[in-house]
């Protein structure tokens, strides 16, 4: 990981709001990495930042991917098999069944997978944040799925 994250924001609609102020309270770090959103995480995670530099000099990089329920979550989840992701902070709902719970699951299946640090709460997301390491270039250790590419598969 480069010293500039890759920074993924995803929240639930229960959950924006908590996102919403997570952003706000750390916008001086967060817009010193990129960040990529599903959709209306995104629209609202840029009208925020927006609203906060709109005195200052400062820009941010946002991408924004479909709504998670239209696939954002997908998009996502191939992003970080492509290694195009280092952090996520992820506010899933634990109240409330989603339309898009497969995906869900499957998003944070292959964030452990790839081992990328994942917040599902704030508390976890304000110590990502606030880490020394997300300044500085990091090498998480990776497992070696190469047994697994080459194992044999019995055809009967
Ligand atoms: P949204 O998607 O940002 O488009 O609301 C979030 C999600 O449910 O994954």
């Amino acid at each position: 990981m480069e010293k500039i994250k890759n920074i993924a924001l995803v929240a639930h609609d229960n959950r924006k709001k908590d996102l919403i102020a997570w952003v706000e309270w750390n916008y001086a770090s967060i817009i010193e990495h990129k960040l990529i959103c599903t959709g209306t995480t995104g629209k609202m995670v840029e009208q925020a930042l927006k609203k906060k530099l709109e005195k200052e000099d400062m820009d941010f990089q946002i991408t924004k991917l479909k709504s998670g329920p239209l696939g954002g979550d997908q998009q996502l989840g191939a992003m970080i098999a492509e290694g195009k992701v280092d952090v996520i902070i992820f506010l899933w709902d634990p109240m409330e069944p989603q339309p898009h719970d497969v995906d869900v699951k499957a998003l944070l299946r292959i964030a452990v997978l790839y081992n990328i640090p994942t917040a599902c709460n704030r508390a976890t997301a304000d110590f990502l944040i606030s880490s020394s390491l997300i300044g500085q270039e990091y090498s998480p250790v990776t497992k070696d799925y190469e047994s697994y590419i080459t194992r044999d598969v019995n055809l009967g």
